[in-house]
């Protein structure tokens, strides 16, 4: 067992011990755990970020911001039991689940290894110059990625690993070159400190200074809003509400010197079936909803959260499946009892914005526990801004009913911006309904990072190529992904350097490529050199 301190880590040091503190709960009992965990101060804040600074340029070596990741992914499975067994204290998800997702976390610190190492996504382009070009001579530019400097990175309370401490936020960051300053989930801090405990270790390991990376306690907003107003931070990745989310922009907004805040926030994600799809496997899909809608007490930013669903026999034989398994499911444990009253509450939301209940799962009543919803509404009776369009976090999923295909149409000026949308249609779907598809298709993607051709939205792939982002409000920002190798480039900006001295440009755009990654030379994609 690793003893707890409850402190604060700066730099690799225990920040000083606080009069005032907070403890973990165990939500399943509602008890508060032993560990005192003291609140960081604005001082702490303060020489983490400058600590921060100083350990900059000693992230400037691909080879060793590389080193640094395996090995935080190294000494995280070292602690494997440790961090496992604590995180299930502190949010009451099974062992298989937090297992799965510290298996998750060290791949994902592997695969933000890979892409320091490897090295093209500086997105390397050159544009040799011509003195002899006429009438004007061409002057040689050559442009890149550089790290954008500290980043503060807000832990979410639903992923206690994977987008927490060590989590995707902070590896991305710690690739693209930028120390990170982590404030910690008050949901589970024994987890966060065992977390950073490991990523302190591996950084005196690979000998890089502490300052790359430091993790302050409160239970409070005050250690938040300081960091993020902190002159020396110049980046916030954050995942939970859009109410913090938004508040977190705004103070970002308006600082002196404004910054970016990458926060990927609500999302419902929508899951049309056509008529074609219910009547090749309406049982099959019923199932399929109902799995993703209650998954991990439906506490996934992916979690369906609207389905909908063609009138007609096969609409309410589908429909009529969905309640069965709603009714006959056991209550859930969620995360916190802020979370399960919040879930009450958006319950509430919906009853009183007209939808119907349609099925509710079994109560006996403890702590921090919820039951799953199933709501029904006619797809003609929702407009833009309907409460019921919003997203409520936890195990419910409205049910939209459509008359025709024509009303999907209309689909994108209902919805805000998703982080998913699925459509299943069956294979191949009958005219007129292909014609449907296609057309719902391209209207979903104005609205939705992902697009899911036959498949639910839980469950979010790792990889070069995934896209975890969306319009407003499902991110702060449409343009990048939270998830995936991509995730890198939030924490760059791009720089140009003209008519430069080979001994004055960063190694990716030098003449002979030495770390042979992909360039962009006069707009063909190469690893050739410059000749
Ligand atoms: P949260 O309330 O947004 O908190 C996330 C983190 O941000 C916490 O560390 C919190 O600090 C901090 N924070 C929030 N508002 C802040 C503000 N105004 N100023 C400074 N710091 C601020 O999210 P949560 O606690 O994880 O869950 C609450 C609700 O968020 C859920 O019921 C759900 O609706 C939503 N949520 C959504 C997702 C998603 O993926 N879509 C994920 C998680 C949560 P403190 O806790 O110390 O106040």
């Amino acid at each position: 067992m690793i003893a707890l301190t409850g402190r604060s880590l700066i730099a690799g040091e225990r920040a000083e011990p606080s009069s005032e503190c907070f403890f973990g709960v165990d939500p399943a009992a509602g008890r508060p755990l032993p560990t005192r965990f003291h609140t960081a101060s604005e001082a702490d804040v303060d020489r983490a970020a400058r600590a921060a600074l100083a350990a900059q340029s000693s992230l400037r070596d691909a080879e060793l911001r590389a080193c640094f990741l395996t090995s935080v992914a190294e000494r995280l499975a070292d602690r494997a039991t440790a961090i496992v067994e604590q995180a299930q204290l502190e949010t009451a998800l099974p062992p298989a689940r937090l297992t799965g997702e510290l298996a998750r976390t060290t791949a994902q610190l592997r695969l933000f290894a890979d892409v320091a190492q490897e090295g093209s996504w500086v997105d390397a382009r050159i544009d040799p110059g011509d003195p002899h070009r006429s009438p004007l001579p061409k002057p040689d530019v050559r442009s890149l990625r550089v790290a954008l400097g500290p980043v503060a990175v807000f832990g979410a309370s639903n992923f206690p690993l994977a987008f927490s401490v060590a989590g995707g936020d902070t590896a991305s960051a710690w690739a693209a070159g930028c120390p990170v300053v982590v404030k910690a989930h008050p949901a589970h801090p024994g987890t966060s400190e065992l977390v950073g405990d490991a990523i302190s270790i591996a950084a005196d390991e690979v000998g890089l200074p502490g300052g790359v990376f430091s993790l302050l306690f409160d239970d409070g907003l005050e250690i938040g809003r300081a960091l993020v107003q902190h002159p020396l931070i110049r980046a916030v990745g954050f995942t939970g509400s859009r109410g913090g989310g938004l508040a977190l922009s705004r103070l970002a907004a308006e600082r002196p010197v404004p910054i970016p805040v990458f926060a990927e926030m609500a999302s419902i994600n929508p899951v049309v079936f056509l008529p074609s799809a219910l009547a090749e496997s309406s049982e099959r899909l019923a199932q399929g909803l109902f799995e993703s809608a209650t998954l991990g007490g439906g506490q996934f930013c992916t979690q369906p959260g609207l389905a909908l669903v063609p009138v007609g026999d096969d609409g309410d034989d589908f429909v009529e499946q969905l309640a069965s398994r709603f009714e006959a499911s056991r209550q859930t444990s969620m995360l916190t009892e802020g979370i399960a009253q919040a879930y009450d509450q958006g319950c509430q939301r919906f009853d009183q914005a007209g939808a119907r209940l349609r099925a509710e799962g079994e109560m006996t009543g403890e702590h921090a526990t919820v039951t799953a919803r199933l709501w029904e509404i006619e797809l003609a009776e929702l407009k833009p801004q309907s409460p019921l369009l919003g997203e409520v976090f936890g195990p419910t999923t409205l049910v939209a009913r459509y008359a025709d295909l024509r009303e999907l149409d209309n689909l994108p000026n209902l919805l805000e911006g998703q982080l998913t949308a699925a459509l299943f249609s069956g294979d191949p779907a009958p005219d007129p309904e292909s014609e449907a598809a296609h057309r719902l298709w391209q209207a979903l993607a104005q609205c939705a990072g992902r697009l899911i051709f036959g498949q639910f939205p839980t469950g979010v792939e790792v990889n070069h190529a995934m896209v975890h982002g969306g319009p407003f409000p499902a991110t702060t920002d449409p343009r990048t992904t939270s998830v995936g190798a991509r995730a890198v480039e939030r924490f760059a900006r791009l720089v140009a350097f003209q008519n430069a001295p080979p001994a004055l440009l960063p190694t990716e755009l030098q003449d002979d490529n030495p770390r042979q990654i992909w360039r962009q030379l006069d707009g063909e994609v190469t690893r050739d050199p410059v000749r």
